[in-house]
């Protein structure tokens, strides 16, 4: 995925390769490639902007270090710039002192919510911490079937009302539910259309209103480059999410989305979708991120 990404450093990091030391003039034209670099990839602008500013920053205050070569002090700093821009350590799943734990499920449709719900659910299930599904997307009936089948083939109980229910009463029947059966965390799955629109966000506004969750994911597809960045913008500014999860980092896009979230949402990313399988869930690590970037 960052096959491009990595490229790109490397002519930045060429241009200061053999240098004797790290000076303005030869940070200016290794700063142009790694702009370049991250535009290329689909960071959001401005996330691009004060990052490249950090980076020239510190590297002009940069004592020189004898015995270590300036590309090499150049892709230090970008490297702890890198893990700084996407949070620094892995943020885990919210973990509420009362049962249950509430995670709100947020996103367009096709990002991969759902898929991402039941993937959540059977790592919880496997870390031992009970999970109960809620399928709350009452307009396609085939998504509350595919919630359905992803629980049975989990081994995690979903709870539905069918399409009729209204999503808001659904959730709330659900956490009630989980509260008497004493299910550590629920995960209350929501309908997403393929644009954002002010309906959806009234609805999973006043259901986010309705079960106070502990969190909410907003789950962004890697694929959608520049839009992920206006994506979480919107949901942040209209829902207020506390995290996100990024999926399809299996698929070839360019991976801009991993770098403009936090950024832009001051909300980590606290997992990555790697695949369509229920196992294809990783926790997400910046610096383990940034070393993939920086290749
Ligand atoms: P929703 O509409 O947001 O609930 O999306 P779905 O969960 O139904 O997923 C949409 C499609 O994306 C399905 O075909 C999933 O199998 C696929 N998908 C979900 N997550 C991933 C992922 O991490 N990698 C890949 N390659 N496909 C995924």
């Amino acid at each position: 995925m960052f096959e491009a990404l990595s490229e790109r450093f490397e002519s930045a990091w060429k241009t200061l390769r053999g240098q004797d030391k790290i000076s303005e003039s030869n940070i200016t034209e290794a700063l142009r490639e790694v702009r370049r670099a991250l535009l290329e990839a689909d960071v959001s602008f401005n996330v691009v902007k004060e990052f490249v500013a950090d980076v020239q920053a510190k590297a002009q205050g940069a004592e020189v270090v004898t015995g270590v070569a300036p590309d090499q002090q150049f892709i230090k700093i970008v490297y702890d710039e890198l893990v700084a821009l996407m949070g620094d350590a892995n943020e885990p799943l919210a973990d509420a002192n009362r049962k249950p734990t509430v995670v709100l499920m947020a996103g367009l449709q096709g990002t991969g919510k759902t898929t991402a719900a039941a993937k959540l659910a059977l790592q919880l299930r496997k870390q031992d911490r009970s999970t109960m599904l809620v399928a709350t997307d009452v307009y396609r009936p085939a998504a509350v079937d595919q919630l359905i089948t992803l629980g049975k083939q989990i081994d995690v109980p979903v709870f539905e009302m069918g399409t009729d229910a209204n999503p808001v009463d659904i959730a709330r029947a659900g956490i009630i539910k989980a509260r008497e059966e004493g299910v550590d965390t629920v995960i209350v799955d929501t309908a997403g259309r393929l644009q954002i629109d002010q309906d959806m966000m009234a609805e999973l506004e006043q259901v986010k209103t309705a079960i106070s969750p502990d969190e909410v994911l907003l789950v962004v597809d890697a694929m959608t480059g520049q839009e992920a960045a206006t994506l979480t913008q919107t949901f942040h500014e209209q829902i207020g999410i506390t995290g996100a999860i990024l999926t399809k980092m299996d698929g070839d896009s360019r991976g801009g989305a991993a770098l403009s979230i936090r950024q832009i949402s001051g909300k980590p990313i606290k997992f990555l979708g790697i695949g369509e399988k229920v196992e294809a869930l990783q926790p997400f690590y910046p610096d383990r991120m940034a070393s993939r970037i920086l290749g």
